[in-house]
């Protein structure tokens, strides 16, 4: 049996022109400096943000803490979003690794309210720790992906930027952002201090993440992924698979029309789908409507080869990408009205 696998994009893998220059890429020794491939991946990211330079790193985790690290000193304190990967699903590296204290704001969708924002831009006095950093996340929510626009970016960047705080983006998914409103990521980061990208998620590469911003901080987060066990020898490897996925990531709107199609037709079918939040490649579906729990529907779902992911106690979570065909998603939802319907 055939496996549809939409728990997440991570599953993807690498594909046949991503081996093909794997197996063909130019390497060296990467910490010396030596490696071809991952200079011409670290330019290409660069450029891709508009930012003076860019840095391989192994994973988004690894690319965020490198860039606390070289933006924060121990003792400060961060903003983030209440619902961001940062804070929730990095094993408290902010506090264990970084010493920085996250001051996070709630969101409902996807925005900070600007007030609250300035409110927790602090200075430093005798019994507070100053704000050095303020962290944003496009798309936000893992479970969502809500799109973040340029106009509320910049509008976030010029509310810091006015204390001299920093902005840092967590853009693990920023390319599904930029492809759904159709605007180029240097447009979109223009204001945006230093930004990540992560290869192995929708973009299908096996590892990797970039990191983008001024030459200073990236020379800066080079050495704490030094210090992190990143630094990495023929990494060029890896690097070959980047720049086929940079090359060709406008195929994320593929991805984004398939969660589209799959979201209204589980939302036919009586299942709770908010159509307003399927912005990029992920569906947030609400299975009580239909009288199941997230656990019976995946198991239910499981037992027809088709996995998808329970996020609550009746939120579940699918998403779309490239090893899941336009024709799949039929297949999906075909198994969803048997499920249902049994
Ligand atoms: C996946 C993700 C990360 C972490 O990436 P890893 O490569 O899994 O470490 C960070 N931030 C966001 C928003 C993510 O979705």
């Amino acid at each position: 049996m055939r496996i549809l696998d939409l728990r997440s994009d991570t599953v993807t893998k690498p594909t046949k022109e991503m081996r093909d220059a794997m197996y063909c890429a130019e390497v060296g020794d990467a910490v010396l400096g030596d490696d071809p491939t991952v200079e011409k991946l670290e330019a290409m990211g660069a450029e891709l943000f508009g930012k003076e330079a860019c840095l391989m790193t192994a994973s988004g985790t690894m690319s965020n803490q490198a860039a606390v690290l070289s933006m924060t000193s121990r003792g400060d304190q961060i903003v983030v979003h209440d619902r961001s990967h940062i804070y929730n699903l990095e094993v408290a590296a902010l506090a264990q690794i970084c010493g920085v204290q996250a001051r996070a704001i709630p969101t409902t969708d996807g925005r900070y309210d600007l007030g609250v924002l300035e409110e927790n831009l602090v200075s430093a006095a005798i019994q507070t720790a100053p704000t050095t950093l303020v962290c944003m996340e496009n798309t936000l929510d893992l479970n969502r992906g809500l799109v973040v626009s340029k106009t509320h970016i910049d509008e976030v960047c010029a509310a810091a930027h006015s204390r001299s705080v920093p902005v840092y983006m967590d853009g693990a998914r920023i390319l599904n952002a930029a492809v759904a409103m159709d605007i180029a990521p240097a447009a979109l980061c223009e204001n945006t201090d230093v930004v990540s990208l992560c290869l192995s998620k929708g973009l299908a590469c096996p590892i990797g993440s970039l990191l983008a911003g001024p030459r200073e901080v990236i020379e800066k987060a080079k050495r704490m992924r030094q210090m992190l066990g990143g630094g990495w020898r023929q990494a060029g490897v890896v690097a070959a698979a980047g720049i086929v996925a940079l090359n060709g990531y406008d195929r994320l709107a593929e991805d984004h029309e398939k969660a589209r199609t799959l979201a209204a037709e589980l939302k036919e079918m009586g299942l709770g789908i908010d159509m307003e939040q399927v912005q990029t490649n992920i569906v947030k579906i609400d299975t009580e409507p239909v009288g199941l729990t997230a656990l019976e529907f995946c198991k239910e779902l499981q037992d027809r080869g088709i996995l998808a992911k329970p996020i609550g106690k009746y939120a579940v979570r699918m998403i779309c990408h490239i090893d899941i065909a336009a024709a799949d998603i039929a297949l999906v939802l075909k198994s969803v009205k048997r499920v249902i319907e049994a």
